[in-house]
Order: C-alpha cells, then sequence, then structure tokens
C-alpha cells in the first residue's frame, strides 16, 4: 500500500479528478464516513454526538490551499459562526479549533496591494479566530501542511502565543527537522500535536520508509512526554497508541496531562475504549464542502479506506 501513497496523494493536488469526483453524489456516502457534514449545524450535531461518551473534539473547517482573499475571508467568517453556534449549543467550552493557515491565506502571493504577502494575511485571520475562541472558552491549534510552510507556520503560532500561550501546533514526525523544532516547543503550556505526516515529502526533508517514521514518532514521543508542553498523541495506529501509554508513565504523567487525538470515523471503538480506560481522548471533526483534500490523504494511509471507497464506486 505504502507504493500506492505516492500516486494517491499526487491526485489531491489533481483538479480534474477533483471536479469529477465532487461534481457527482456517488462519493457522497462514502465521505460521510469521514466527514461530520457540509454546515456548521452538522458539525455542532456531530459534537453533541461525540461528547456524550466522553470524547473532547477539534473542529476542522475543510479547505486548503486558497489563492484569493474573498476564500479565505469566508474561512475566517465559517470559524467564527461555527464559535457561536457551538456556544449556543452549550458545546463551545473545552472545544478546540484546528485551522491550516493555508485556508485563511498562506498561499497568497504578494501583490501590491498585500505587500507583507500571504502569512502576514493568514496570521491576521488566525488572529480573528483565536481572539473569538479563546473568549469562549475554546482553544485552536495549527494543523501543519507541507514541509515548505513549517517555518511560516512556527512564525504564525509564536505570534498566536503572545496573546494565548497556550496555542497548540501539529508537529510531523517524518519530517527530519522535527526534533529541532521540538527543542523549541516543549516549554511549560505548550501544546503539540504529534503526527507521523499526511503529505508526500521528498527524502532530502524526510523520512520515507514507514518503519523509520515510526522510530522517529517514538522519539518525538519521548522528548515531549519528558518536556513541561501538553503532547497530543495523534495517531490510530496501535503501537504507537500502546507506546505513548508507557512513555506517559515513565515521565510520570498523570492522564490529565496529555491526551490521544483520532480523526472522526476512524477506529471509532478504539476511541470509547481508551476513554473506558481513563484516557483522554480528542476526535479531530472536518465538516464543510471543500473535502477532496483531505479525503485523498485518507485513502493514501489505508489499503481498507481505499478498499470502501473503490468498492462504494462499483456498487453504484
Ligand atoms: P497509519 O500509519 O495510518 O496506520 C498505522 C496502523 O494503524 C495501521 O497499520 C492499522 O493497524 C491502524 N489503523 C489505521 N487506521 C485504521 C482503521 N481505520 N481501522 C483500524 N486500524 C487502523 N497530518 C499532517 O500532516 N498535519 C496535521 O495537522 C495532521 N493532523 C492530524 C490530526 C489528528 C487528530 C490525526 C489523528 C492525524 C492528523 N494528521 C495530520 C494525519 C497524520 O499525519 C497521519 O497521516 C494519519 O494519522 C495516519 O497515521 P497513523 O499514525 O494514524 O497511522
Amino acid at each position: 500500500m505504502f507504493l500506492l501513497r505516492k500516486p494517491i496523494l499526487a491526485l489531491s493536488g489533481n483538479t480534474a479528478v477533483r471536479d469529477a469526483l465532487t461534481s457527482t453524489s456517488l462519493t457522497a456516502s462514502v465521505v460521510d464516513r469521514f466527514i461530520a457534514g457540509e454546515t456548521t449545524a452538522d458539525a455542532v450535531a456531530a459534537v453533541s454526538r461525540l461528547r456524550p461518551d466522553g470524547l473532547q473534539v477539534s473542529l476542522d473547517h475543510l479547505g486548503e490551499d486558497t489563492t484569493d482573499r474573498a476564500t479565505a475571508d469566508a474561512t475566517v467568517e465559517a470559524y467564527l459562526q461555527l464559535i457561536e453556534a457551538l456556544a449556543a449549543a452549550g458545546q463551545v467550552a473545552g472545544a478546540e479549533l484546528s485551522v491550516k493557515l493555508s485556508a485563511v491565506g498562506q498561499a497568497l502571493i504578494a501583490s501590491p496591494d498585500l505587500p507583507a504577502g500571504g502569512n502576514a494575511y493568514a496570521l491576521a485571520g488566525a488572529r480573528r479566530i483565536t481572539d473569538a475562541a479563546y473568549a469562549a472558552g475554546a482553544r485552536v491549534n495549527l494543523d501543519m501542511e507541507d514541509h515548505t510552510t513549517v517555518d511560516q507556520t512556527l512564525e504564525v503560532l509564536f505570534e498566536l502565543r503572545r496573546a494565548h500561550p497556550d496555542v497548540g501546533v501539529a508537529i510531523q514526525a517524518m519530517l527530519l527537522r522535527t526534533p529541532k523544532d521540538l527543542a523549541e516547543l516543549t516549554g511549560p503550556g505548550s501544546r503539540v500535536r504529534l503526527v507521523k505526516g499526511a503529505y508526500h515529502e521528498p527524502a532530502e526533508v524526510a523520512y520515507t520508509d514507514p518503519a523509520q517514521i515510526d522510530l522517529a514518532y517514538v522519539r518525538a514521543m519521548k522528548l515531549l512526554m519528558h518536556g513541561k508542553g501538553y503532547p497530543m498523541i495523534a495517531s490510530h495506529d496501535p503501537r504507537l497508541v500502546a507506546i505513548a501509554d508507557r512513555l506517559a508513565a515513565d515521565a510520570g504523567r498523570s492522564p490529565d496531562r496529555w491526551e490521544h487525538q483520532m480523526l472522526y470515523g476512524i477506529r471509532p471503538d478504539e476511541q470509547r475504549r481508551l476513554v473506558a480506560a481513563g484516557k483522554q481522548v480528542r476526535v479531530y471533526v472536518p465538516y464543510g464542502s471543500d473535502w477532496y483534500g483531505y479525503f485523498t490523504r485518507r485513502l493514501a494511509e489505508r489499503p481498507a479506506n481505499l478498499l470502501f471507497f473503490l468498492r462504494s464506486l462499483t456498487s453504484k
């Protein structure tokens, strides 16, 4: 399956395939498995279903690689609307919002009427979301995208942390630079979501062998568990889930000082098993209509996801 990862991930940027798939309803039931729905109300309904089972949430308004300001602004507005809707439903406290900076303007090109460039635009949008989230009792975590965006994303993170010191960030174990980045991210209160990394990266900057990525993940977990921050172990991998538990115990971390994270629709029974075992678990809940990039990354990760998708195509 790892051989298929590269071509599938390449499809995530293919607009012809995206248009063909998203213009038909054939994918709807498949997409539903991984995505909470298209609207704010769908997202709030998913939160209301997950929370009674003891699961925490991180909500992602789907979208990425935005190249125009109107779409970036609409994404910011969507998050503000979500915060209000969560508050109205009594679900905002303790919720987290996951933000992709490329969705709020990071990829915009500097121009005479945008002299500071896309990252400054993304910072301004992320700041509006973050201020509103913290005012309402929620938190924010920055997703991490491909390796070319890491410096800019960390720059935005440190700016946001001036006002809200526990804004979190995703860090990708597969990147060779990660141990150096973690050295700056394990201070008191620093929330770090550790992931394997979902993008196709060149060997110059990343481990490409799955076994090496797993080893790098364990090394990064050790740094986080022994650090002073708040580790968020985002993986469905049973071995890594078990190792996280052992490392937390070795580091003397009680279950309230770190958490597991998993994606909506992936290993839901395991999510509930961990809660029953006294662990904190946060589910990443994506919603919105721009699901294509997110969906193709999930297909690339696991043969069963791809088979499930192919079977649904042939049964139509
Ligand atoms: P995988 O390598 O996908 O799977 C390992 C093993 O886990 C499998 O062999 C199988 O035994 C088990 N497993 C996996 N899926 C299933 C399943 N459906 N049913 C049963 N067993 C299963 N990536 C980024 O690059 N940036 C981000 O900001 C980001 N945020 C994320 C947030 C969260 C909460 C999570 C969970 C992931 C995020 N990712 C992000 C994606 C991440 O980088 C990985 O691509 C993704 O999690 C797959 O890696 P894995 O560790 O779950 O294990």
